[in-house]
């Protein structure tokens, strides 16, 4: 997959477009073009072999007008400020379109996980989350999980958070962070939340351009959560699976691919690579698979100047966060390949972190069929914004998503002007 460029340059980029489209308040423009505070912190940790090794972590967070700081927390190699501070920004956006009462934040901690044990990643997310200190909090800032974390991450910062705060204040404050374990105050459904919120928006598409699913074929770049259940998900609908690409390599099959199999594939194997129901291609043959769908479900900067010219589908549904630069969306536009821009398609996470959160704060358990049909009915009417969004303005589905957001936010800071 390509290396990296400046993640925060296409925020820039969507902002000052869909600003300009909408005629955003100059005031309001200059206070969303930045975010309201960067927090880094270094801690040391203890190895499993007694060395310390020292990690730099984020927590970048937006923007509270709507609501508290949400976002996730990833761990990889490539995090650093400028991508954290691109993502908090796009998860202001991402609430705003579907109209959730959250600002936007994100966080992560530089490293490889493959390469520390479990112990190790336990140390190191214990002493991130006490380095954060009253930086999160339940009506504050509410990590989640993103790339490379997940339920057993978030367990253990709930219980280093509420381990540092009274024994009184402590069953209030579950809701400190959202994707945890069910058991530990997790919402059913939220595992699948993110690619369950694609398949309903891909569902949607097809019935708006009269677009037969069963039998239509997609490939899908990254087999983590939101890939692998996207995937899975569509499967149902009777469409083909016909590639999958992740960070080990690349696989293709013209009769399709069981996404299932492939899931406990990966699951034993740590990858796609050397699936046997598939053969092996390269990156631009995957990116140039005959499809209609493609849904990319991994890293920011894939689809760009150099690669978007391989694509060969009618509809890209990013499941990833900044999957797409200008250049880009520029030639998606050019081929006429429809998109469901990042800020509504993968919304689906935190609209159940929300629900989790409000199960947290109620003392309630939702089931699935309550969490399945809320977040049905939020994905639905923010894509019908967004849709009416891009007829009444003549734009692209990306710049109507941004307009849909900035008027929101431009609405609140109207009314609640500037202090003092
Ligand atoms: N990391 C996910 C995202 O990018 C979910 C965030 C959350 O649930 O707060 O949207």
């Amino acid at each position: 997959m390509a290396g990296k460029t400046s993640v925060y340059r296409n925020v820039e980029q969507q902002f000052n477009k869909a600003a300009d489209l909408v005629g955003l308040d100059p005031d309001v423009r200059k206070i969303l073009a930045r975010t309201k505070n960067e927090i880094i912190v270094n801690f040391p940790v203890i190895m499993d072999d007694g060395r310390v090794e020292m990690f730099t972590a984020y927590r970048v967070q937006h923007n509270d007008v709507l609501g508290p700081f949400k976002g996730g927390l990833r761990y990889h190699p490539l995090v650093d400020i400028d991508e954290v501070r691109a993502l908090a920004t796009w998860m202001t956006w991402k609430s705003a379109v579907i109209n959730l009462p959250l600002g936007g934040a994100k966080g992560g901690i530089q490293l490889d996980p493959s390469k520390y044990s479990s112990d190790e990643l336990e140390r190191i997310t214990r002493r991130f989350t006490f380095a954060l200190g009253d930086n999160i909090g339940p009506e504050y800032d509410i990590p989640a999980p993103d790339v490379n974390t997940n339920s057993q991450i978030m367990a253990w910062i709930l219980d280093t958070y509420l381990s540092t705060i009274s024994a009184k204040e402590r069953q209030s404050c579950f809701h400190v962070v959202t994707g945890k374990p069910i058991q530990s105050g997790g919402s059913i459904g939220r595992d699948k939340a993110t690619g369950q919120g694609v398949v309903y928006l891909i569902e949607r598409w097809a019935k708006d351009e009269r677009f037969d699913l069963p039998g239509a074929s997609y490939f899908v770049q990254g087999y983590g959560n939101v890939g692998s259940w996207t995937a899975r998900l569509l499967k149902g609908d009777g469409a083909k699976l016909v590639a999958v690409e992740d960070a080990t390599g690349a696989i293709f099959s013209q009769e399709g691919l069981d996404a299932d199999d492939l899931y406990e594939y990966c699951a034993s194997h740590g990858g796609v690579s050397g699936y046997p129901k598939g053969k092996a291609v390269d990156h631009e043959q995957f990116l140039g698979t005959e499809a209609d769908i493609f849904v990319p479900a991994a890293m920011e900067n894939q689809i760009t100047g150099d690669t978007a010219g391989l694509l060969k589908v009618k509809l890209v549904a990013e499941g990833a966060n900044g999957p797409t630069d200008i250049e880009g969306d520029g030639i998606l536009q050019e081929k006429g390949i429809a998109l469901l821009p990042d800020i509504l398609c993968n919304a689906g996470g935190v609209t159940v972190s929300y629900f989790e959160w409000l199960q947290n704060k109620r003392s309630e358990f939702w089931d699935l069929e309550e969490v399945d049909a809320k977040l049905h009915k939020l994905m639905i009417s923010a894509y019908e914004r967004v849709r009416d969004a891009a007829k009444r303005y003549q734009t692209d589905w990306r710049t109507a998503a941004y307009a849909v957001a900035l008027s929101r936010l431009e609405k609140v800071y109207k009314e609640r002007g500037i202090f003092p």
